[in-house]
């Protein structure tokens, strides 16, 4: 029983008696198999962000970690798309805030649209969603923003409080080149910090960060 046995008959076997552990046996293994099913759920739960559907900050820190690692090994590039719903707040305060929760529903499913299977997409703050494109460089990542940047305008989601009428978002870009001596955190701030270059620029726009920019000037 110290070895892990849950019961035990001894011989010679009397068919009442086998029986009746029998029972107890299939209750206790449909029980283990109900709890693995919880602990399954719960485990899946701990990782989606409930409005959205999509993977949450949890998830993010444990495939980041595992592309970048990856991506490191293979000599791959990947890139880092950080978007945040422009004029968020306003929109809120005036059309309310279950539309807002609707909108970010809608624009999250808009992202999600546009990328490859093998791309990640997460909630990574209220109205920020982040971006994983492994397998991809700046050039292919900028594509990739500017046609969710348009597909989430062409979305036509009514916004009064912003000068374009509809709601929009902003993106910032990092990009992993192999060799580069970066941490996938560092380059979590560069994107972060990319995203507020868009902001300062006027919203609705895509800016790369300030490595993929001096990449450019020396090439
Ligand atoms: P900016 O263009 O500079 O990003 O301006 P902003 O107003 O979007 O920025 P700010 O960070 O001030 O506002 C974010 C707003 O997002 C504030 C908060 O009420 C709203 N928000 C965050 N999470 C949710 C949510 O789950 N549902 C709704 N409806 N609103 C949310
Ligand atoms: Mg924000
Ligand atoms: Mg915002």
């Amino acid at each position: 029983m110290n070895a892990g046995a849950d019961d035990y008959v001894t011989k010679p076997l009397d068919p009442f008696t086998l029986h009746t552990r029998l029972i107890v046996a299939l209750r206790v293994t449909s029980l283990h198999s109900e709890l693995a099913g919880y602990r399954r759920t719960l485990a899946e739960q701990a990782r989606t962000d409930p409005l959205t559907g999509l993977r949450n900050r949890l998830t993010l820190a444990e495939d980041l970690e595992l592309l970048h690692s990856r991506s490191q090994r293979y000599g791959r590039d990947y890139c880092l798309a950080m978007c945040d719903v422009d004029n968020f707040k306003s929109y809120n305060d005036i059309h309310g805030h279950q539309a807002g929760d609707a909108a970010l529903k809608a624009v999250a499913a808009t992202l999600a649209s546009q990328i490859r299977e093998s791309d990640g997409i997460y909630r990574y703050g209220g109205e920020e969603f982040l971006l994983l494109l492994s397998d991809q460089s700046w050039p292919g990542a900028q594509a990739v923003m500017e046609r969710a940047r348009a597909a989430v305008q062409e979305l036509g989601i009514t916004h009064a409080g912003d000068d374009s009428g509809v709601l929009t978002i902003s993106t910032g870009i990092s990009n992993y080149q192999p060799g580069q001596q970066i941490s996938s955190k560092e380059l979590l701030t560069e994107a972060d910090t990319a995203l507020y270059a868009a902001k300062t620029a006027g919203r609705n726009t895509v800016s790369l960060s300030e490595s993929i920019h001096q990449d450019l000037g020396q090439h």
